[in-house]
């Protein structure tokens, strides 16, 4: 399976940021390790252009982001420290998922291991998004004409509120998001479709809300493509998620995600979004379990020898 790393574009983060950067890098050395890309399948996405960009953020912003000209409280809402790195990276994030939309409409599933920048609006950043990836690829494939319709399935435990602000009114894109009602962001923006859980929600009560939502909105969109953000935070040990979900209950979620989309002849391109256990090997172990799945999808014949990767 084609997978898409940036996590050598190294953003520089001050001492004790919460921020786990180090999980992209330990997440793409399983990956190498675990057999799953064949030699060139693991890959450097190409940065997105700024045209690319500008079907979904606003020229103002752009700018600003390009020149490190954003205000010290647009800085804060994103959350990083202005760099040049900081806009490689985001250009090389989103480039990522644009790489396994493609990719995936080829042979029907492919990763992005970063992307799922969900809080990025048309017109600012915040939480950690700097532009949105999600909106960035739809755009990108649709101008191409390669694809018509989209579905956003956004399983990180955080309303995807920039990817419902810049995909609304949009016919052709369906984005649907199930998150801790509770979450940040306190204002929740509308998706399509929006599923909000309680706090402490458990494996079976976030499987029971995914499927049904997940059948309405794959119904709903007709997709040729969907983009699934497989975020790590909805985990029980997750410092900022608020739910109590298991790794075991994360791993069924990528395989009810997958499998239905599957079924469906929808190609699905995974992107991680967050993860903010307090140990980084739960996380990496959460995303490792969604693209391995995804590369056993893609391979079925391969799946007894990467079932112990
Ligand atoms: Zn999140």
């Amino acid at each position: 399976m084609k997978v898409y790393y940036s996590d050598h574009f190294v953003l520089p983060l001050p001492e004790g940021h919460r921020f786990p950067m180090v999980k992209y890098s330990m997440l793409r050395e399983r990956v190498a390790a675990s057999g799953i890309c064949a030699p060139g399948e693991l890959r450097v996405p190409r940065p997105v252009s700024d045209a690319e960009i500008l079907r979904s953020h606003e020229r103002g912003y752009l700018r600003g982001v390009v020149s490190g000209t954003l205000t010290p409280k647009e800085m804060r809402r994103i959350g990083f420290p202005w760099s040049e790195r900081m806009v490689e990276r985001s250009r090389r994030a989103s480039g990522g998922t644009l790489g396994a939309c493609l990719a995936a409409l080829e042979e029907g599933f492919a990763a992005n291991l970063a992307g799922g920048t969900h809080h990025a609006f048309a017109d600012r950043g915040e939480g950690y998004c700097v532009f949105n990836d999600s909106a960035i690829a739809v755009r990108a494939v649709q101008a191409a004409g390669i694809v018509g319709r989209v579905v956003v399935v956004d399983t990180d435990v955080h309303q995807g509120n920039g990817t419902a602000a810049i995909l609304r009114g949009d016919p052709s894109v369906f984005t649907f998001s199930i998150h801790g009602a509770k979450n940040f962001p306190f204002h929740k923006e509308h998706s399509d479709l929006d599923v909000a859980l309680p706090d402490g929600a458990d494996d079976a009560e976030f499987l029971h809300a995914l499927d049904r939502g997940l059948e309405r909105a794959l119904e709903t969109s007709r997709a040729e493509l969907a983009i699934y953000l497989a975020g790590a935070d909805p985990f029980e040990d997750d410092r900022l998620g608020r739910l109590s979900v298991s790794k075991d209950g994360l791993a069924e979620r990528d395989r009810l995600v997958l499998e239905s989309c599957r079924e469906r002849g929808i190609p699905v391109a995974v992107t991680m979004a967050g993860g903010y256990s307090r140990d980084v090997g739960d996380i990496v172990d959460v995303h490792f379990q969604s693209v391995s799945l995804a590369a056993r999808m893609t391979h079925p014949q391969k799946e007894r020898g990467l079932t112990h990767g």
